[in-house]
């Protein structure tokens, strides 16, 4: 990679602004910094922790629409969705310090103190999709343990996570929080550098190849990786309200969500009907640019990305899978509202998370035969069961997920994946107190 990192708008291609890549030499002196704010940053009390955060985030206040409009032009999302992304870290960081703050106040048990004290130096990796959100929601806890930050954005959304920075710096003292900028290279760079944690969102392979260069010197990890969600459909369901969930769920943020629907198993006495209505409400979903009114579908974040979601459809249907709505061969830089029914294990559709606007779909007849199909993954981030409650409970409690919706999505506080999609946290008390090293004091 040059020296400098071009970000480039998602429609045309075209650069939309530049930032400087960080060398080896470059974030050693950034560690060196935050070595030294962190001593200076610990010794503040935790309100005041609290306290110069939540101001930060009032200054944050006047950047929302600047953020939301970045989040667009950088990864495609629409404005309204990006609108409310920002406005959500705007909006929602100063609760997120206090909450933190409350969740690592020393407690006692049991005769002893637990005291969370500061690890050093956190590294935060994150991704493009959510690319305020996900960075924000990890940033915000690790400050209020008393840790110092190097955030290391996506090298597809630089630009917004500046912003972010820049300005919550300026409410902060020097070195507390700082930025590296590049790709992977970057990355790796930091995380064998003398730091102490790695707080990492993004890729199940980006996460194998961050947890052995953290192996050595036995890093504190967070890993919150990828998804390949079920949706499982029992013939008990309310079929509207299904349907409602599985084409929303499936066209999120494009496609380009961790806990996006990515495979739909439906009881065959219901799958005709369910099919027909997916369909009819898929047609509705409108496709086009952040600047264009009534966006659902944007584009998708890069060429790599179209290129990867179209193989997996044609895979899918090389294999004997049925298009009912689309296009094998959508052109860069969008996936209009694509249905595939008849995907099977062996597809990479259904083996693979696909990060792509699909309503994938396959019918079952045996419900023990799909809870175990559901959990054939590697992944484990999300799941979700529609149909009579009692009956929706039951297959519930199989599913291996983290996170599980009954008649409704996934998702929560703490955010959190089983197996290979993580471990680790976003929010929640757990997840503000794994930036800490809980210490047990008897006195
Ligand atoms: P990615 O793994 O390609 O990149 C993520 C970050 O890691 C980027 O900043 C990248 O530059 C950096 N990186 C790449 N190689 C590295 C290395 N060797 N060492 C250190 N850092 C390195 O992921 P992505 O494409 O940006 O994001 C999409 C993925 O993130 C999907 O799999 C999605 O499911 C996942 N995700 C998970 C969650 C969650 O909460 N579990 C949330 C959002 C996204």
């Amino acid at each position: 990679m040059e020296n400098t990192l071009h970000s480039y708008d998602p429609l045309n291609g075209e650069s939309i602004g530049s930032v400087p890549v960080s060398d080896t030499e470059a974030i050693q002196n950034l560690v060196k910094r935050a070595a030294k704010a962190q001593q200076i940053w610990a010794n503040n009390p935790l309100q005041e922790r609290v306290r110069l955060l939540q101001k930060a985030y009032t200054a944050l206040e006047a950047q929302e629409e600047k953020l939301a409009q970045l989040i667009s032009r950088e990864m495609g999302k629409d404005s309204r969705r990006a609108q409310y992304e920002a406005g959500g870290v705007v909006r929602g960081g100063a609760w997120l310090a206090g909450d933190a703050g409350e969740a690592l106040r020393t407690k006692r048990n049991s005769g002893s103190e637990i005291q969370y004290r500061p690890l050093g130096i956190v590294a935060v990796i994150s991704p493009w999709n959510y690319p305020l959100a996900m960075a924000n929601n990890l940033i915000v806890p690790a400050l209020i343990a008393g840790n110092t930050v190097i955030l290391k954005p996506s090298e597809e959304s630089p630009l917004v996570a500046d912003l972010l920075v820049k300005t919550l710096t300026q409410s902060l003292p020097e070195g507390v929080l700082q930025i590296a900028h590049g790709d992977g290279k970057t990355g790796e760079a930091l995380v064998k550098s003398s730091i102490n944690m790695v707080a990492f969102t993004g890729s199940r392979t980006t996460g194998q190849k961050i947890m052995a260069n953290a192996a050595p010197a036995l890093k504190r990890l967070v890993m919150e990786l990828g998804g390949n969600d079920p949706m499982i459909v029992l013939d008990s369901a309310n079929i509207p309200q299904a349907v409602q969930f599985a084409v929303g769920s499936s066209f999120e943020n494009s496609g380009q969500m961790c806990t996006s629907t990515e495979r739909i198993y439906v009881d065959e006495k219901i799958a005709d009907q369910f099919e027909n209505a997916v369909v009819a409400l898929a047609k509705q979903y409108r496709v086009g640019g952040w600047q264009e009114p009534q966006v659902d579908i944007g584009p998708l974040v890069n060429q790599r990305q179209h290129q990867k979601v179209v193989e997996h459809i044609h895979d899918a249907l090389d294999k004997g899978a049925k298009l009912l709505l689309g296009d094998r061969n959508p052109q860069v830089p969008f996936i209009p509202p694509t249905v595939i029914s008849g995907i099977r294990p062996g597809m990479s559709m259904e083996d693979d998370e696909t990060f792509g606007p699909i309503v994938a779909i396959d019918r079952f007849s045996s419900v023990d035969d799909v809870v175990e199909r559901a959990n054939n993954s590697v992944y484990g981030l999300g799941a979700v069961v529609f149909g009579e409650s009692k009956e929706a409970e039951q297959v519930a409690s199989h599913l291996q997920a983290g996170m599980i919706g009954i008649n409704q999505g996934a998702g929560g506080s703490p955010w959190v994946g089983a197996k290979q999609s993580g471990f680790g946290f976003h929010g929640g008390a757990e997840g503000h107190r794994q930036f800490a090293q809980i210490t047990v004091l008897n006195r």
